[in-house]
């Protein structure tokens, strides 16, 4: 066979290995941990994840940061003597990628009839864990529907409005824009639950007083993917820029789908997302060519007119961070967002709160003063054209040690310690003075003053 019969071999069994829908096996893939010191060693790696033979766990390299590398088990020769070469230490972090992704999928031998987050739940099983939870909460909880997939999947999420109050404040969540990341929607449908059933005072404090629009899984479709096909897939499922990316020694299901997290109307495609759609951070042709992110942004726009929307948090992992609008500024530039500074005061004291409960650090700042400068998020989008005033990215649990493969028994802990930290940072905001919530009998109270002042004045 000349070389060319030989790629059409790997391409039709690299299709039939799709069109059989079998789950994608990482039996012996390897995890490497490289921290690049130099701006040379960054450029080495920037180059290795160009020829994107291995998948790199972090979307993007810099000086000093973690960089984790999953290598398939037959380039694991070639992949370390390439670095010993070139002189840069790497460490192997996980020793067998499919043997954690085993333990993710275990279910427990005895499950209770309502989930306890001891398990990943499935994306049928979300849905219908939301029917169930707004069956048994019908006077505060309602099914929403935001638009659909790619795919025709409906987005769907949960309104919460304990007291159907006129102009409420408004706090919106997401969570699962990246398939993979599978700790988000186990956190935000854990929300909802604190929400609708804590007896914590605090707790019932934050989930009564204002009202809640909470999306589990945004990207319907590569979440059931990751169950289907493929743990490790990130994007969307969209088809519409299908190229081969046999090149890149990928099989070609990668250049299927866009990366939701770059696809947004906010200084779009300009620095920290590709235009490669081989690429995990695939920007797509054009901003908002996208039904799932368009669901959410026309979403925004219509709740942001109920009431006076103060909050939306986008839930990630990992890296135990909590990201500041907005992702392409760092310095001095960070204070290119207005009440950058008031984010910044509010995440910190979050995060000690957080901390208290197990002990878990998270940093507080820009994702390219922390991370990387990235364009096109949804949370960027959502402060700088919706214009909301607090808004976040949390990067959950772990910091690589399993990264997207956190094992089921962390799911819970993870979660108080996010309610810890949200409590905390709804208590200083509202302490910051950006809004006010009164009882209903201080609301008498302050009905009852304005109507003899009213009284007064007309006397
Ligand atoms: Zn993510």
């Amino acid at each position: 066979m000349n070389f060319k019969e030989i790629f059409l071999v790997l391409a039709i069994s690299v299709a039939i290995t799709i069109t059989n829908a079998e789950y994608v096996s990482y039996d012996q893939y390897k995890v490497y941990k490289i921290v690049p010191s130099s701006d040379t060693e960054v450029q080495i790696l920037l180059d290795v994840q160009k020829s994107n033979q291995y998948l790199f766990w972090s979307d993007i390299v810099a000086k000093n940061s973690d960089v984790r590398i999953m290598v398939a088990p037959a380039k694991q020769v070639e992949f370390e003597k390439y670095f010993e070469s070139v002189n840069i230490p790497m460490r192997v972090v996980i020793e067998d990628v499919q043997k954690l992704i085993n333990e993710q999928l275990q279910r427990p031998a005895t499950r209770s009839a309502k989930y306890e987050w001891n398990y990943y739940l499935s994306l049928n099983e979300i849905y219908a864990w939301i029917d169930q939870v707004v069956e048994e909460h019908a006077d505060v909880a309602t099914a929403v529907t935001i638009g659909n997939s790619v795919e025709g999947r409906p987005i769907r999420g949960i309104k919460i409005d304990f007291k159907k109050q006129v102009n409420p404040i408004i706090g919106m969540i997401e969570g699962g824009i990246h398939a993979r990341e599978w700790i988000s929607p186990a956190t935000v449908t854990y929300i909802i639950n604190e929400f609708l059933t804590s007896s914590d005072p605090e707790v019932r404090f934050m989930a009564e007083n204002i009202v809640w629009h909470i999306f589990p899984v945004v990207n319907p479709d590569g979440y059931a993917y990751t169950f289907s096909d493929n743990r490790m897939w990130r994007k969307n499922r969209s088809r519409f820029n299908h190229t081969s990316c046999a090149i890149y020694g990928l099989s070609d299901d990668i250049s299927n789908g866009i990366d939701l997290n770059r696809n947004f109307g906010y200084v779009w495609m300009s620095i920290g997302a590709s235009d490669i759609p081989c690429a995990e951070t695939f920007a797509g042709h054009v901003e908002f060519s996208e039904p799932e992110s368009r669901a959410i942004a026309n979403y925004v726009n219509t709740i942001k007119n109920e009431g006076r929307m103060m909050y939306y948090f986008a839930f990630h992992s990992y890296s135990q961070m909590v990201l500041v609008p907005y992702s392409h500024v760092a310095g001095a530039n960070v204070l290119e967002a207005p009440n950058y500074a008031d984010m910044f005061e509010i995440a910190v004291r979050g995060m000690d709160k957080l901390k208290a409960k197990h002990g878990t650090e998270y940093e507080v700042g820009t994702s390219a003063e922390i991370l990387y400068p990235v364009s096109g998020s949804s949370f960027d989008w959502v402060k700088g054209v919706a214009e909301i005033p607090i808004v976040y990215l949390f990067e959950l649990r772990d910091v690589g040690e399993f990264g997207f493969l956190l094992p089921p028994a962390r799911i819970i802990p993870n979660n108080q310690e996010i309610m810890a930290g949200l409590i905390e940072m709804e208590k200083v905001t509202r302490g910051l003075g950006y809004y006010d919530i009164v009882s209903g009998g201080e609301r008498a109270v302050a009905s009852f003053v304005l109507f003899v002042l009213a009284l007064v004045a007309a006397m």
